[in-house]
């Protein structure tokens, strides 16, 4: 049997080193904003910082984390794994891979599977093959656009910053590839119009619409039915082929396995890494064998799919399936949404909306007043509960998809108490 390292004695009586700040920011290179606490432990939904404190996590690691902390399947899964063959490259068969593959297939609209590292090297890889697919299946396309959307978030490498729809992940790092477009979210009239002015006789044409079916980063934005609806038609009339970035909304987070599922359009091609393997690196593109384009030698990556990261992915998978954590994100992402649609109607001059699917929730500040998402999250840490921005007006939680009921109480409580000491001041 495999010990979880929460009944190892040594871990929780051990005094841990005090975490040195200034040390730290002597060699990492300074690329993040911290907020001041170091993370030393975690437990489920629990998280202990380097000074003892304890906090309830409702971040998740960037809603990456799906099983929370140290979860036993997890430990065991990787245990096992790296026991007996941790990365061997892909010149070779890897079982665990194919084992992956088929799993993500036979529960999605995708016939194939491509394994990479995150969720900006699989947009990267949809990039790639939606071009591959233009150059071989589109007679004379010569500049082939991507459509993307304004406030989407795709990643952080030059092609992904490029797709991302908001300017400040793009400055300074000219010059950017060409090839993308900008439409903005939930407008159809804006796409149809994008893609006559492009259509210049097919020299420059459309090829693909790379979209989030709900905008994570750009601020907890659902996407809208109606809209996706007619973005599938205008794909399928033109040629074109519709990637869904599920990088943040997909493995269950959205209360369905896939974002997709609430929207009932299928992508061609569509995304996945964050929650895929519960916290340890991986990325995936899934496509329908009839945009299959790559060959081999087209594409790759090292560690892509490697024997450990597909091990914890599947049980990661195979957990979210034993356990139906579905209805759990269903039920708790409800009473998530009704308990801080009570806080909004209690300060409305503080919140003006809250919005999201299964657990992936946001709670938007008012633009009338100065208090910024940064300010909440930073008060909210004081008191014990971890929250992410989405944005600087929208506060957002994505808590592990095996949060229970007497937690998201909590996480409430400890919110509902942080907002009334700021109303009073
Ligand atoms: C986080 C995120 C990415 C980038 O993922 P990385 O693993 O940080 O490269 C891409 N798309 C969406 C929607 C994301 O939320």
């Amino acid at each position: 049997m495999i010990q979880s390292p929460l009944l190892d004695d040594s871990l929780t009586t051990s005094k841990t080193p005090e975490f040195d700040r200034d040390r730290f920011d002597g060699s990492v290179m300074q690329t993040y904003g911290r907020f001041p606490i170091a993370i030393d432990r975690g437990e489920g939904c629990r998280l202990w910082d380097t000074n003892g404190k304890e906090y309830l996590d409702f971040v998740a690691g960037i809603a990456t984390c799906t099983l929370g902390h140290a979860h036993p399947a997890l430990i065991a899964a990787v245990t096992e794994q790296i026991k007996k063959l941790h990365h061997v490259s892909n010149l070779y068969y890897i079982p665990e891979q194919g084992e992956l593959a088929e799993w993500l297939v036979n529960h999605s609209c995708a016939d194939k599977v491509f394994f990479c590292n995150s969720g900006a090297e699989a947009n990267e890889a949809a990039i790639k093959l939606v071009r591959k697919y233009a150059y071989t299946h589109l007679d004379k396309v010569e500049q082939p656009i991507i459509l993307t959307a304004k406030a989407s978030f795709h990643g952080r490498t030059l092609a992904t910053i490029t797709a991302t729809g908001q300017e400040k992940y793009q400055q300074g790092f000219a010059p950017l590839p060409e090839g993308f477009a900008y439409v903005p979210y939930n407008d159809i009239t804006t796409v149809e119009n994008a893609i006559a002015d492009l259509d210049e006789g097919t020299l420059r044409r459309v090829v693909g619409i790379m979209i989030e079916p709900l905008q994570g980063e750009g601020g907890v934005r659902p996407g809208d039915l109606e809209y996706f609806l007619r973005l599938r038609k205008i794909c399928d009339e033109n040629q074109i082929l519709l990637v869904f970035d599920e990088v943040q909304v997909g493995i269950g987070r959205s209360g369905k396995l896939w974002g997709y599922e609430n929207l009932g359009v299928e992508p061609d091609i569509l995304t996945s890494a964050k929650g895929l393997a519960g916290g340890i690196p991986i990325g995936a593109m899934l496509c329908k064998d009839s945009c299959a384009a790559f060959e081999p030698g087209n594409h790759a990556s090292t560690f892509g799919g490697n024997p450990f990261a597909c091990a914890a992915a599947l049980a990661v998978l195979q957990t979210l399936e034993q356990e139906n954590i579905l209805h759990n994100v269903q039920t708790r992402g409800e009473q998530l949404r009704v308990r801080l649609r009570a806080i909004a109607k209690q300060y409305p001059s503080l919140f003006s909306e809250v919005r999201g699917w299964g657990l992936i929730n946001g709670i938007e500040l008012s633009p009338d007043i100065d208090l910024t998402s940064i300010d909440l999250v930073k008060a909210a840490m004081e008191e014990g509960l971890l929250l992410a921005p989405a944005g600087p007006k929208v506060l957002r939680f994505v808590p592990p998809l095996i949060v229970s009921e007497a937690e998201v109480d909590e996480a409430t409580k400890i919110l509902e108490a942080t907002i009334s000491k700021i109303a009073k001041n």
